[in-house]
């Protein structure tokens, strides 16, 4: 496997939100960039607005003219992919879709030298079913980036099983090299962002179906008591609750409907009534001037109670991770800041709280519901057992 370095050449396929992102993050890093797209218009379009973005960086003094011209100059565009092949490492960012990734790893494949490193910035496809497409499995590797990615320093690191430790390796230290914070992931439904936060949604809404506190009570326990930037139906509405019950969705289909994730029918019936959230004006929230929008209580015992419901849960499915080999202690909660913002490693939390805790309000949970959906993790028994912490 090929070294990398500043005169290695990334080719991205797929010119959208994320191809876009990654691409500007390779240029500012000093890489000559080849961004790919099918669609010429969206091959146009990311042009014009990364020729925008660095107009907008340049008047408000991040980069001298000289520098924004040099990084754009870095970033070459094309709609016809046979003609460009003569890049390092690719990065895949085309729709999520598995035949379609399977049409381009495949030319990958073909195309390039079998020493190429072949990356997907897939967030729910297994890492392993793409590589299946290839001659070449061992070099396939999932880098998934987060939303802006030019903002978000966290990178999952996904080997599929077929993967070589050379690709890891090259991959980790070229995201080091784009100051960018990896985690090493194994290959199931979610990784690790998109599963351990699933609770911060599902047991959220779960909440307020069973009528316990209203949206705005929710986020405010959230806000106010956890330091969370934002509480779960603002950020359900921020992320678009179609994306959001999408995203629910497949892990839970993944997990082979494991009721911990099990999507909730009142977000579904939002997506039906295309309530999407602050795109569409409406979701959870109003965001037309004119409504009234539900008023957070002020009972600071219901708000700990939910508070601490919801971070049980987050802390539960944080420590399953661990338990089911996903990440190790320090990447679940590196995971979780870097990769989500929360205020604190989910693990760390539990070790302050104590676990002991944790366990005392799952079990209750559990007792209460009779719903496999509350089962302590394993990890979370044994450690209180044997009376551990997570960070010794
Ligand atoms: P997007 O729809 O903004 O862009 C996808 C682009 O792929 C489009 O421009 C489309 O024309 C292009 N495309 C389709 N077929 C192609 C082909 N055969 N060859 C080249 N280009 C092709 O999508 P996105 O949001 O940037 O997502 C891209 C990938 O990143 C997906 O796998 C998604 O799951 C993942 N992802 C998205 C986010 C996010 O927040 N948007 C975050 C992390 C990961």
């Amino acid at each position: 496997m090929q070294n990398l370095d500043k005169s290695s050449v990334i080719g991205i396929l797929g010119a959208g939100t994320m191809g876009s992102g990654i691409a500007q993050v390779a240029a500012t890093n000093g890489h000559k960039v080849i961004l790919y797209d099918i669609n010429k218009e969206a091959v146009e379009s990311a042009r014009n607005s990364l020729v925008s973005l660095y107009v907008k960086l340049v008047e408000k003094g991040k980069y001298s003219r000289e520098e924004a011209d040099d990084i754009l100059s870095k970033i070459n565009y094309s709609d016809s992919f046979d003609k460009d092949l003569e890049c390092d490492f690719f990065i895949e960012a085309v729709v999520e879709d598995l035949e379609l990734k399977h049409e381009v790893f495949s030319s990958l494949d073909e195309l390039t030298p079998p020493t190429t490193i072949l990356a997907t910035n897939t967030s729910s496809i297994p890492i392993t079913a793409i590589a299946s497409a290839c001659k070449h499995p061992e070099r396939v590797i999932g880098t998934h980036f987060f939303n802006p990615a030019p903002l978000m320093s966290l990178v999952e690191i996904v080997p599929g099983i077929l993967t070589s430790n050379s690709t890891i390796d090259v991959a980790k230290s070229l995201m080091a090299e784009w100051g960018k914070t990896s985690v090493i992931a194994k290959d199931t439904p979610g990784f690790v962002v998109n599963r351990v936060a699933r609770p911060f949604y599902g047991e959220a809404l779960r909440i307020l179906d069973e009528g316990i506190a209203n949206i705005a009570a929710i986020d405010s326990a959230m806000k106010d008591i956890g330091k969370f930037k934002m509480g779960p139906f603002e950020l359900m509405d921020l992320i678009g609750n179609d994306v959001n019950f999408k995203v629910t969705k497949t892990v839970f289909e993944s997990f082979y409907y494991d009721p911990r994730y099990k999507p909730s029918f009142t977000q579904r019936r939002l997506v039906e009534a295309g309530l999407l959230g602050k795109k569409s004006g409406r979701g959870f929230y109003n965001y037309d001037d004119q409504s009234v929008n539900p008023k957070p209580s002020d009972d600071e015992n219901l708000k700990i109670e939910i508070f601490f419901r919801i971070l049980s849960m987050l802390i539960n499915e944080a420590a399953d991770a661990v338990f089911m080999n996903v990440a190790s202690v320090e990447d679940v909660d590196l995971a979780m800041t870097k990769g989500t913002n929360y205020p604190k490693g989910l693990l760390q939390w539990a070790d302050e709280i104590g676990i002991e805790k944790v366990v005392k309000r799952m079990s209750m949970l559990h007792e209460t519901y009779a719903e496999d959906r509350y089962r302590v993790s394993p990890l979370l028994n044994k450690m209180l057992k044997e009376k551990k912490k997570f960070y010794e």
